[in-house]
């Protein structure tokens, strides 16, 4: 580790160094998909930026458990404590096991996390595995009289929490100003609960919900903030080094986990709390409530009203860490299209990287200025990603890079003018930021080089035979295949078309 990694914590609104419970282990807990419908690309966005944070800390040296939840209970239609679960209501719909519709969407879950090259969590817990233990917690809060029950149903009583604790102070509302808010609008079945803030920790069943389970209060299910409370403190403990989501969770979500953790353990259950901003479509939130969803396989196809083309995976990965994860990132063509070129651009340098090698020269003297502007592009790659992963910063400098390995390549710096350990630190930094923390590879189906080398081969007989319509015709088509054919000196070779 270079420089000390910094990340903005939400709970004290500042950087802090980042200094892990118990290095080098780190619990890293992210809310999950609530799988009742397909992830949209603002819910990608989010995954795809925690899983940043998971392969820098990899990078880095630690020892990291990444919990990433998967929602198949509790999460009720309107995100309130009121009305039909998700899931129920699309399996009614349906008319199929509410696993069915779970499992299919986790599923589809998966494919589009491996397409995008977003590693899989340590452990994927679902909500629906552990009823047994959120009832456990629930009882808990009962004991220490924190909850009370109604009707079969169990709520948190914030007001009293709030007596010896800070219920705001993750998202920075004020309880008294969210009382009088709730006051004055219409909130189904909080005649039920003391409070309108109260919130929901185990719900009686009506005879229509079809998701429910035996408890010590009769038939029901979960509250939505429960889960997270329970699998994060079972895998990580009872105070864990990160909890992440979008920032959209902050309130009620994330404010209600921590009452819930610190009422239950006595202590604060997260050290770090980080957030991601939101993906737009036409300035406004991405979301599936919202009716703008733009789904991965339609930008994969290009089958979206909105998009001109379609867009690899890849493309879509490097638009999203084009942008730090704590602004906003708007949707559109022209900024996919910028970084499909940018992608290629990396790839093509990626590729130039890995065919130069280093070769010792008698005579040639070290470059210090080409030196010292190498040095310092590598730490600026690491002083972006620790000031708090600023993935924006080190593309920025992962191109610097590539001006200096492209002058390599025409022969204007030679790699001896760099020396052995700084030539291999500037290949290696290429590589493994590219492909090991930004995520970012290749994506040539297998055996591609093959069939290209037939196609090149083709192409030097025509040339060799001036049959030029041949030549023609063969670039036309490589470059329809989004390849562009490079006439060197001694040989022909090829590159990814940046100019799509
Ligand atoms: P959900 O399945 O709706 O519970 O959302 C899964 C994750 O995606 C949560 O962390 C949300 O905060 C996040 N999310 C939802 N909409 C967006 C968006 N437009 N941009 C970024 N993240 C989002
Ligand atoms: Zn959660």
């Amino acid at each position: 580790m270079q420089q000390e990694l910094k990340i903005y914590n939400t709970l004290s609104r500042e950087k802090e160094v980042f200094t892990p419970i118990s290095a080098p282990y780190v619990g890293m807990y992210v809310c999950g998909p609530t799988v009742y419908s397909d992830v949209h690309l603002g819910n990608c966005r989010t995954f795809t930026a925690f899983d940043i944070m998971y392969r820098y800390l990899l990078h880095s040296g630690y020892k990291v458990r990444y919990v990433r939840n998967i929602t198949d209970v509790g999460h009720l239609v309107g995100d309130a404590d009121e009305g039909e679960d998700k899931i129920g209501k699309k399996a009614k719909l349906e008319n199929l096991e509410p696993m069915e519709i779970a499992q299919r969407y986790t599923t589809d879950f998966h494919r589009v996390m491996e397409k995008l090259n977003n590693l899989p969590p340590s452990i994927e817990p679902s909500a629906t595995g552990h009823i047994l233990e959120q009832i456990e917690l629930v009882q808990t809060l009962l004991e220490k009289g924190l909850a009370y029950e109604i009707n079969g149903s169990v709520y948190f009583d914030v007001r009293k929490y709030n007596e010896g604790n800070d219920y705001g102070k993750l998202s920075g509302r004020v309880l008294d100003e969210l009382m009088a808010g709730a006051g004055t609008r219409e909130l189904d079945g909080q005649e039920e609960k003391r409070d309108s803030i109260d919130f929901a920790l185990w719900k009686k069943a009506s005879p229509e919900h079809i998701m429910r389970w035996d408890s010590p209060w009769g038939v029901g299910f979960p509250g939505w903030h429960l889960e997270c409370s329970v699998m994060s403190n079972k895998y990580l403990g009872k105070t864990f080094d990160i909890h992440g989501g979008g920032m959209d969770l902050k309130f009620p979500h994330h404010e209600c986990e921590i009452a819930q953790g610190t009422a239950a353990n006595g202590q604060d259950p997260v050290k770090y709390w980080m957030h991601t901003n939101m993906l737009t479509i036409n300035g406004q939130r991405m979301g599936k409530s919202v009716g703008n969803a733009v789904l991965p396989n339609e930008l994969f196809t290009g089958s979206h009203d909105l998009l001109d083309q379609a867009y690899s995976p890849m493309t879509l990965r490097f638009f999203m860490l084009q942008t730090h994860y704590r602004s906003t990132m708007d949707l559109s063509n022209e900024a996919l299209k910028a970084a499909s070129k940018g992608y290629l651009k990396l790839m093509n340098g990626l590729r130039t990287a890995q065919k130069l090698t280093y070769v010792e020269e008698e005579g040639v003297e070290i470059n210090e200025k080409a030196a010292k502007q190498v040095e310092s592009i590598v730490n600026g790659i690491y002083r972006g990603m620790n000031d708090d992963l600023n993935t924006a910063v080190a593309i920025a400098g992962l191109f610097n890079l590539l001006k200096k390995i492209n002058s390599v390549h025409l022969g204007q710096l030679k790699p001896a003018e760099l020396g052995k350990e700084l030539f291999d630190k500037m290949i290696n930094t290429l590589q493994v930021f590219t492909t090991e923390v930004l995520g970012l590879k290749e994506e040539k189906p297998s055996g591609f080089e093959k069939m290209l080398g037939l196609v090149l081969k083709e192409y030097k007989v025509a040339k060799e035979a001036k049959d030029y319509g041949k030549v023609d015709e063969i670039r036309a088509n490589c470059k329809e295949l989004g390849i562009a054919i490079k006439d060197m000196k001694d040989k022909i070779d090829w590159a990814y078309d940046e100019q799509i």
